[in-house]
């Protein structure tokens, strides 16, 4: 019994189905029918990619595999037993031998007031493709708003976290909005669209070594249209209409 279809549960249901060749049941519980190469949905939300070239049917890639569509909500490791819902709300149980559980991370939210309210989560496909829609409409927005301060605000985009997925979804979000912007007949003379990234580290790419990260000046600097930034001070904070949300990731909901 493998749950959950990320790159761990994904690789070990092919790693047995191969091994194995239909000697022993392989049960793969997922809530999608398809493994998600995460490092690509950057290029799915900036419409460089199309969704399909970064999903992969785990039914047409994993045979002597059974996929149980659904989400595991309790595992009675002394009983060996699995309690699931299907995406219809059903709930079943299920006994297993062997119990692989690969069930990832989710993105952390940390205490700070209007995130969870406001900011968009990256993770998954609806969400990089909400955000692709959002962004486009922002921009379209943006031109025919007749208010400065709505059109400045419809065209500056606030990314929150300057590790890996932050700092392409800004660089993507870059080119993204900049063509946006040049089929725009109402947008030629408007400056281009602006892209923050913030975060509290004092470069971005806080994780790499200090000769392949980019360090950040205190009062933020642009480069290639993303401005980098620490903190600014409230009376500074540009207006916005987008927030994505792009911190580290927990292992525990809510955390
Ligand atoms: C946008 C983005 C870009 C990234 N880019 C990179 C990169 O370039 N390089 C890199 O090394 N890492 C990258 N990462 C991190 C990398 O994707 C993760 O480290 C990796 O996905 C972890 O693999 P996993 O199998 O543990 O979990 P995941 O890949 O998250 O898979 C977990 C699976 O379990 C399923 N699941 C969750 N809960 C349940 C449940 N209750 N029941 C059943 N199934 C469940 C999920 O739907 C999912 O299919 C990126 C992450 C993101 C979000």
């Amino acid at each position: 019994m493998i749950i959950g279809a990320g790159f761990a549960g994904y690789q070990a249901a092919r790693d047995l189905s191969r091994t194995l060749r239909g000697a022993v049941d392989i049960v793969l519980i997922n809530p999608n029918d398809y493994f998600l190469y995460l490092p690509l949905l950057p290029e799915v939300a900036a419409g460089v990619l199309e969704p399909r070239r970064v999903s992969v049917s785990l039914t047409g890639t994993l045979p002597h595999v059974r996929l149980v569509l659904g989400e595991v909500h309790g595992v009675d490791l002394d009983a060996r037993r699995i309690s699931w819902r299907d995406p219809d709300g059903r709930s079943g149980e299920m006994a297993y031998d062997r119990l692989i559980l690969s069930v990832g991370s989710v993105n952390k939210l940390l205490p700070i007031p209007g995130v969870a309210e406001h900011a968009h989560g990256f993770r998954g496909m609806p969400e990089a493709l909400f955000l692709r829609d959002h962004v486009t409409r922002q921009i379209e927005m943006s031109g025919t708003s007749e208010d400065p301060r709505e059109r400045a605000a419809r065209r500056t985009f606030v990314v929150v976290g300057a590790g890996y997925t932050g700092t392409e979804v800004a660089a993507h979000g870059v080119l993204f909005t900049d063509s946006l912007a040049r089929k725009n007949t109402t947008l030629r003379d408007a400056p281009r669209p602006r892209w923050l990234l913030l975060d509290i580290a004092p470069r971005v790419l806080p994780e790499l070594d200090w000769t392949r990260s980019c360090p950040a000046r205190p009062t933020g600097c642009c480069a290639n249209g993303v401005w980098r930034s620490a903190p600014a001070p409230r009376s500074t904070r540009p207006p916005r209409r987008a927030c994505g949300w792009t911190t580290a990731s927990s292992s525990t909901p809510g955390r």
